[in-house]
Parts: C-alpha cells; sequence; structure tokens
C-alpha cells in the first residue's frame, strides 16, 4: 500500500496537470467519471494516503488501496479504473483504486491539521488526540489516520524502533516526552521516507521492516503477522524498544473491539 510520502512524489509528477483541462476520461470504474470531462484541473493535492484533484465545485479522490497503482503518460497492460487524457497525448492513468467524488471545496472536507507532511500540519493537535486516546496500543495510534493522515506500516514500524518504544505500549503510559518524540518522528521520518524513495534507496534504510535483527543490538526482531486492531504486520526489538506500561494488565490496554 503506498503510504504517504508516495503519494506526495505522485502529487508533485502531476502539478504540472494544474490548470489544463480533462480532455478525455476513460475507465471501469463505477462513479460518474465523465464528470470531469471538459472540465479544468483547479489544483492538484493530497492528503495523507488520498490523491486530489479539484475542480470547479467538486474533487476527485484517488485511494490506492492494498493494490492501488499509477502510471503518468504511459499506460499498464490492464485496463485502468480511471484514465484522465490532456492536451500533447499526456494522461494520468490510475489502477486498482478506489474513485470517489467529494462535493464542494476540499479544503473543508479534510482536517489538513492531520496530514503529516503536510504544511498545515499541527504536532500540538496530534499531541491532543493521542491524549484523548490512552488506551490505543502506540501502533494502532501511529496508523489512526485522523491523527496522522499517511503514516503506513512501514513507517509505523520504522518510527517506533527509531524512538525506541515496543508497539503494544499503550499511548498513556508514554511519558509527555516521549509521547512528543512521537509526534516529532511521525513527520520527521515520512520526509526521510519521501528521499529515500526518490533516491530508490528506501529499503536499504529500514531498521526493522522486514528484517531479521536489530542493528542496534544484533537481537533477532520480534515479528508478527497481525498486531493491534489494525492488524498490520509488525517488527521489534523487545532489547531497545521499551513496552511502557508493562505493569498494567494489557487486556485493559487493549481490549477487544
Ligand atoms: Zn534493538
Amino acid at each position: 500500500m503506498p503510504e504517504g510520502p508516495s503519494i506526495v512524489i505522485l502529487r508533485e509528477a502531476a502539478a504540472r496537470f494544474a490548470g489544463r483541462k480533462v480532455l478525455r476520461v476513460a475507465g471501469n470504474s463505477t462513479q460518474d467519471i465523465g464528470r470531469m470531462r471538459g472540465r479544468r484541473v483547479l489544483a492538484v493535492r493530497s492528503w495523507g494516503k488520498h490523491f486530489l484533484l479539484q475542480f470547479d465545485g467538486f474533487g476527485l479522490r484517488i485511494h490506492f488501496m492494498l493494490f492501488g497503482s499509477w502510471r503518468i503518460g504511459e499506460a499498464k497492460a490492464t485496463p485502468p479504473r480511471l484514465s484522465l487524457g490532456f492536451g500533447r497525448g499526456e494522461a494520468l492513468n490510475f489502477y486498482a483504486c478506489s474513485v470517489k467524488f467529494i462535493e464542494g471545496e476540499l479544503d473543508r472536507a479534510y482536517d489538513w491539521s492531520a496530514d503529516v507532511m503536510g504544511d498545515a500540519w499541527d504536532a500540538a493537535a496530534a499531541r491532543r488526540k493521542l491524549r484523548a486516546m490512552p488506551q490505543a496500543i502506540v501502533a494502532d495510534a501511529l496508523l489512526d489516520q485522523t491523527v496522522f493522515a499517511g503514516v503506513g506500516n512501514i513507517i509505523k514500524n520504522e518510527v517506533l524502533h527509531r524512538i525506541r518504544v515496543h508497539p503494544e505500549s499503550p499511548v498513556g503510559a508514554l511519558p509527555p516526552r516521549k509521547l512528543s518524540e512521537l509526534v516529532a518522528q511521525a513527520r520527521a521520518y515520512s520526509f526521510d521516507f519521501y528521499r529515500w524513495k526518490q533516491d530508490l534507496v528506501l529499503k536499504q534504510h529500514w531498521q526493522v521492516h522486514a528484517q531479521r535483527t536489530c542493528p542496534r543490538d544484533g537481537t533477532p526482531l520480534s515479528a508478527r503477522r497481525r498486531l493491534g486492531r489494525a492488524q498490520r504486520r509488525a517488527f521489534w526489538c523487545d532489547t531497545c524498544q521499551r513496552l511502557y506500561g508493562a505493569d498494567r494488565d494489557p487486556r485493559a490496554a487493549n481490549p477487544p473491539p
């Protein structure tokens, strides 16, 4: 699944379509995609893992789910969910993604302060939201898109290793300094991810995600296919990642849904 930084890279690559008119629309989406024909793209935006195009009076939202992908200019052999054609034969093609329209202005449709890589990102607001969910384990809190829009499973695993926190620590058990570090590193790591991805060296920088041993202390990493409410794959080091609140009843920290 593409995480926030990949969507920022797509947004930057697609920025050249801002101000241009959609000449052709195709695709197997069941939405009323024809409404974009002849309309001008007013802005190319993104929020977390959502890629967005603002048109006059409505917005297009693309979410890539688990297997979605895109091509700019070229086309894949598989039929696109949505293809937007522009002048000079240029096209934006989306595959295996969710297509949705948002009526009105995108500005009003989203909490922009939650977009971890956005200009309007608000760390204090994120800390406030976290304090309101003391029972949630940090692995789930990091994946909560209302707090950290754009953070996905890789960023989650890497941030928790970076700040030396066990993924099953309840948010409420973190000392205030750790909570601030969590918020700060969710953003900082996202920008590192963005740079490494552009330089095609992202995987070389993974410390724990899909790895076997901790680069800090050589401990064999713990891995679980499904962890927390989000049921996402987790990798961590039991030596250098501290389980905060371990003295509490773990069932109280993570009640069943
Ligand atoms: Zn370690």
